[in-house]
């Protein structure tokens, strides 16, 4: 990730001169920035385990009020910050989006754990989605599972940065015909509808997990699963062999 640095006209040992005789030199980007990653507020809301971790940064001993953000609001419209801290199913998937969707300018999120960035352990779970970043644009991606506090401190230390290097002139929010309302999906019968939104993500032509380690094997089933995204009529009928494994109703 670049980010590009704000230059001030003013040489930095010049400033720091004056900033011992208590003259304070800066640009207005400088102080907006400054006023803005200083008070970051992140929504209030945490999806599975990783959500323990974030509250944990927020406790004295990791203290994120160190860095102005802790203040974790309980509405979205009171929000800069959403934290995907946690496993997305995909039945929570939409109201994850409608957050994001409700939330004011400028925002900015960041995904806390191998769950919210790829589907974690739960990869190839039928109800996980595989990504958030599939719906709504991320600033930072926080791997691990989970991810320690001082992994999500030094995430928000990212993020300050990303907003350190922004311009009045040139940030999306005051430029005209910004949309950043995206589509909330919608629990169809085989998945979410739409599988990703085009605006922010589009699937590889390649897929490396394929490659390296080849087609997925089903340990103890005789019977491949399903394709879920075929229509019914496609799909195999279930063999005696998958029938006869099911318990009896007796
Ligand atoms: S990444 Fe690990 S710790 Fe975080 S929600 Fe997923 S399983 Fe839990």
């Amino acid at each position: 990730m670049a980010f590009t640095e704000n230059l001030s006209s003013v040489d930095g040992g010049l400033k720091s001169e004056l900033g011992k005789k208590g003259i304070v030199v800066a640009t207005l980007n400088e102080l907006y920035n400054w006023g803005r990653r200083s008070s970051i507020w992140p929504m209030q809301f945490g999806l599975a385990c990783c959500a323990i971790e974030m509250i944990a940064t927020a406790c004295a001993r990791y203290d994120i009020a160190r860095f102005g953000a802790e203040l974790f609001r309980p509405s979205p419209r009171q929000s800069d910050l959403m934290i995907v801290a946690g496993t997305v199913t995909k039945k929570m998937a939409p109201q994850v989006v409608r957050l994001y969707n409700q939330m004011a300018e400028p925002k900015y999120v960041i995904t806390m754990g191998a769950c919210s960035i790829a589907g974690g352990p739960f990869i190839d779970g039928y109800n996980v989605l595989r990504g958030i970043d599939r719906y709504i644009p991320i600033d930072v991606h926080l791997p691990g599972c989970p991810p320690r506090p001082e992994a999500l401190l030094y995430g928000l230390m990212e993020l300050q940065r990303k907003i350190d290097g922004q311009t009045i002139e040139k940030t999306e929010w005051y430029q005209k015909g910004l949309k950043r309302e995206y589509p909330v999906p919608e629990c169809g019968p085989h998945g979410l509808i739409p599988k990703f939104n085009p605006e922010v993500w589009a699937p590889r032509e390649v897929d490396h997990r394929k490659e390296r380690y080849g087609e997925p094997v089903l340990i103890g089933k005789k019977d491949k699963a399903p394709n879920l995204d075929a229509p019914v009529a496609a799909r195999p009928a279930a063999t005696s062999a998958s029938s006869a494994s099911q318990p009896s109703a007796s």
